[in-house]
């Protein structure tokens, strides 16, 4: 029985270890997980089918005990209402809803009535357009969207205007307009999961569609987990259940609008043909399930997730001194720590020290509160230095909002990375204990953080609900612009 007795000797300290493990103190970092952002854009609301297949997906997700992220067309809650459907309603309604247009392809879609309009214009008209979708969605499921993502790739910088008055967080949806290292990022203060490394599903033509993404989601996981964890997007429609053809493509394609008398249901699937993507879809998410370290998340989770460590912390004057070491004629944002600062937010920051000194205060700490927007007109840029005295400058700093589209020095305009990084060395010397400079040199400077936006192309439109040849170059650039706001958003691995 000697071997029976160095067994249970050896089960006994396993015991033991597994105790002691279990209390061992709670350390800075959880073990690293999986998170998966599985969302669905409910948007079909022409082929009635379309509510059954919602119904379908809710409830088979209801009883794995998943929460998902339903984002609905404002005309899908309002037909889903007049159908009598309050058994869809009620079943989505166990999950988060989102909010995914008023009209989805009506014409004009976002991008093309954003696309000649400033910042201002363009928030007023998404909010204008889009708001009574929302508040219907917000009434239909009783409770507020949680996150918005643009219908096709119909995007605009304005609509993130119109969600923060709104008060969403997170912008959801796939897309290549902004992209940062294919991660989440911040941009005009809200989350965005939008250009992601792990954008992942399993296509529902047939077995080997699961069996490939199986396969990809296994690469994903074992990536994600080596980097301490991370996010998968997952994204369906439920009218891919149960139609042929998208619902919009035969309506509204190439910029097609006929009026509602002559929409026309689109072709639809057999009911064998309907299993088989269901199947395909719930073994999917079965197959993901079973990881101990995956998570389904929902918009609202991955918010406090990648919460914005920089908003409402206290900045020190050691703070401000690396924020400003850190400040170069390339404006762009930075990492810090724990959190990571906006190139506006490094504006406000340095720009609020500076007038307090000048005012004559030594503040102890400075807060953020918001992320200031862009500049919301064309910027000339400059190529040559320019000199203003020290008096001015500060009078300059005492004066400053949102980026504005000139810095004026008195009667000199210079574009506003040029202030950036001349308010970067007077923090500096202020903080090294000099007083204010007698005169001040302001180098040419430029957005570099613009770079993550892409350019207008024709592939950026490459929606088939656009009219043929669509593009928005003027609104590319007033994205660019609000590069200004754009900066990495930062996992909590933080044990809670
Ligand atoms: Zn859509």
């Amino acid at each position: 029985m000697r071997l029976f007795h160095s067994n249970s000797w050896r089960m006994l300290a396993a015991l033991l270890w597994l105790v002691l493990a279990g209390l061992r103190p709670a350390i800075a970092d959880a073990p690293a997980k999986v998170y998966v952002v599985l969302w669905f854009d409910t948007e079909d609301y022409i082929l009635p089918a379309s509510d059954d297949a919602a119904l379908h997906v809710a409830e088979f997700l209801t009883h794995e005990g998943i929460r998902a992220t339903f984002k609905v067309v404002g005309e899908k809650a309002r037909a889903l209402e007049r159908r009598g459907r309050q058994d869809v309603i009620a079943a989505l309604k166990k999950h988060e809803i989102g909010y995914h247009a008023n009209f989805h392809s009506v014409q004009p879609t976002p991008a093309m009535y954003l696309s000649d309009l400033g910042w201002d214009e363009g928030v007023a008209e998404f909010d204008r357009r889009e708001r009574p979708g929302f508040e219907d969605v917000k009434r239909i499921f009783g409770v507020a969207p949680s996150c918005y993502g643009q219908p096709g790739s119909s995007w605009g910088p304005q609509s993130y205007g119109a969600m923060r008055k709104w008060g969403m967080q997170v912008y959801l949806d796939a897309g290549s307009h902004v992209r940062l290292r294919d991660e989440p990022y911040y941009y005009c203060g809200i989350l965005n999961l939008y250009k992601l490394a792990y954008q992942l599903r399993a296509n529902l033509g047939g077995a080997k569609d699961l069996e490939e993404a199986e396969q990809k989601f296994l690469g994903a996981r074992k990536h994600l987990l080596a980097e301490g964890g991370g996010v998968v997007s997952t994204f369906y429609h439920p009218c891919e259940f149960v139609h042929k053809q998208f619902w919009d493509g035969v309506n509204f394609k190439n910029g097609a609008n006929p009026p509602r008398e002559r929409w026309q249901v689109p072709p639809t699937k057999s009911p064998e043909e309907s299993k088989a993507a269901y199947d395909i879809l719930e073994n999917y998410v079965r197959f993901m399930k079973r990881f101990p370290e995956v998570e389904f998340i929902t918009a609202t989770q991955a918010a406090k997730l990648y919460r914005d460590k920089a908003r409402g912390r206290k900045f020190t004057p050691d703070d401000i001194k690396s924020i400003a070491t850190a400040v170069t004629v390339d404006v762009s944002f930075q990492k810090q720590d724990d959190y990571a600062l906006a190139a506006s937010e490094v504006f406000v920051l340095l720009n609020g020290y500076v007038a307090q000194r000048a005012a004559g205060n030594i503040p102890e700490s400075l807060i953020l509160d918001s992320t200031p927007y862009g500049s919301s007109e064309p910027v000339t840029p400059r190529s040559a230095a320019v000199t203003t005295d020290g008096s001015q400058f500060s009078r300059t700093a005492s004066k400053q909002g949102r980026i504005p589209t000139s810095v004026w020095l008195g009667s000199q305009a210079v574009p506003p990375e040029m202030y950036l990084n001349a308010l970067a060395k007077v923090t500096l010397e202020l903080l090294d204990g000099k007083s204010l400079p007698e005169t001040v040199a302001l180098q040419p400077a430029k957005l570099a953080a613009a770079a993550h936006v892409a350019e207008d192309s024709a592939r950026l439109w490459g929606w088939v609900i656009f009219p043929r040849g669509f593009r928005a170059p003027a609104m590319m650039e007033l994205a660019k612009r609000q590069a200004w706001t754009l900066k990495p958003a930062i996992l909590d691995r933080s044990d809670k």
